[in-house]
């Protein structure tokens, strides 16, 4: 009989990996877990340092939102979100609106954090089209942005290695590399701005770059000043992860559109929410044969399960005041990086709340430094994935001091083991 390593290398295609080099490796196949940690079919635990691809905010097998689980089971898995509605979508709508930054009203479920980007884009458009601005079909973004794979994240995306290939599937969008970037694109074209979209405070997938404090106030104030939407897409920095419930909350700044995925399931299901306000709620308001309506939507979308999970994990940050609880764990990664900062091989290590980023170097992408140090560090336990030089430490908001330290304790030895 085949055995499951076997079948993996026969029938699978992971996402983001070359599958030469995955074919010739002995794949981590990962069979339960609990809290901050994961074990494998050979028995192995590992601590998940970078919160399963950051999504995992309470921990693994958390007996409340297991519980939320099973009981929407016993009741219903999904139904249509077309043209019906079901109990927990809406009770988790609310506590979304009253979470969020003031002023965004509004909650239109999809999938992953790549639709929950499709859907503020297609609003934003669309929006212009009602208020009669059809001129108003531009977008703008950031140099090295990252918003999804789907087509229109995609054009979104600023990163080459990623998204050059895929050029002629996409719409025209304009970078900016920073505050006097976007002022002087918003000078020149304004008028025919759609929305801006911004990953507040860090950009993750550019390799968990901090922006300067201030970027995302100045980019909601150039907005307003030229009258274009601002789409904040929170898919990595929402529900704690900076130390705050969204990151937006740190500049008082309030977007159009608030992109969610990753973590809004405690990091258990697909479940996505795009968030808007009243004014571009009510855009769409018409009577059907005026078509204001918005055509989209997914087969999924508005999933009971998902949104039982998310319920309960936005319970859980009430009942074990998880963002309380976070704030002397941030103080520990704060003095952990700073040691990472004396090792030789380290040239940067950053930190925005409860998110760190190691970089070594400077080595050619090729040489695949990081892949090699995270693939030492998973020999001594810990899991986590690069970006390109930059090694994530981004573990579950409920992981202890003790396993923190741990984590970096492992990745200290695998930076120094992977590049002597
Ligand atoms: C992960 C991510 C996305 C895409 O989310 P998926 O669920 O992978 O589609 C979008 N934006 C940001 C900032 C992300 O980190």
């Amino acid at each position: 009989m085949d055995s499951l390593t076997d079948k993996d290398r026969r029938y699978l295609w992971h996402p983001f990996t070359q599958m030469r080099d995955w074919m010739a490796e002995e794949p981590v196949i990962i069979e339960s877990a609990q809290g901050a940690r994961l074990r494998d079919t050979n028995d192995r635990e590992y601590l998940d340092a970078n919160a399963s691809i950051w999504t995992n905010i309470h921990g693994h097998n958390h007996p409340h939102i297991n519980a939320a689980i099973r009981a929407q089971l016993e009741k219903v898995a999904h139904s249509s979100f077309l043209g019906l509605s079901n109990v927990p979508a809406i009770e988790l709508a609310e506590k979304l609106v009253r979470a969020a930054p003031r002023g965004l009203s509004r909650v239109f479920y999809s999938d992953d954090g790549s639709t929950a980007v499709e859907v503020a884009l297609k609003m934003a458009l669309h929006y212009w089209v009602h208020r009669g601005q059809p001129e108003r079909r531009r977008f703008v973004a950031f140099a090295d942005a990252y918003h999804g794979d789907t087509v229109g994240a995609v054009s979104l995306g600023g990163i080459d290695l990623f998204h050059a290939t895929y050029k002629p599937l996409l719409f025209e969008v304009e970078h900016v590399a920073d505050a006097a970037g976007l002022k002087s694109v918003l000078e020149k074209h304004g008028s025919e701005v759609a929305a801006v979209a911004i990953e507040p405070l860090i950009q993750g997938a550019a390799g968990m770059r901090v922006w300067p404090r201030g970027l995302l106030a100045e980019t909601r104030r150039l907005c307003d000043e030229h009258g274009a939407l601002l789409i904040a897409d929170e898919v990595m920095t929402g529900f704690g992860r900076t130390g705050t419930m969204f990151a937006c909350e740190q500049e008082n700044v309030t977007p159009d559109f608030l992109c969610l995925a990753k973590g809004l399931s405690g990091g258990y299901l697909p479940l996505a929410a795009t968030l808007t306000t009243d004014r571009v709620f009510d855009a769409f308001l018409g009577d059907y044969a005026e078509r204001k309506t918005f055509f989209h939507g997914h087969s999924f979308t508005g999933n009971a399960l998902g949104c039982a999970a998310a319920l309960a994990s936005l319970e859980i940050f009430e009942q074990e005041r998880t963002l309380e609880k976070l704030q002397p764990k941030i103080g520990l990664l704060t003095e952990e990086l700073e040691k990472f900062r004396a090792l030789k091989l380290v040239v940067d290590a950053r930190q925005c709340g409860f998110i760190g980023a190691v970089e070594v170097g400077p080595y050619p992408w090729e040489a695949k430094a990081g892949i090699r140090i995270c693939q030492r560090a998973r020999e001594l336990g810990v899991l986590t994935r690069p970006i390109g030089n930059t090694i994530v430490i981004m573990p579950p908001l409920c992981v202890t001091k003790e396993e923190l330290r741990q984590i970096c304790d492992v990745l200290r030895r695998a930076i120094a083991a992977a590049l002597s």
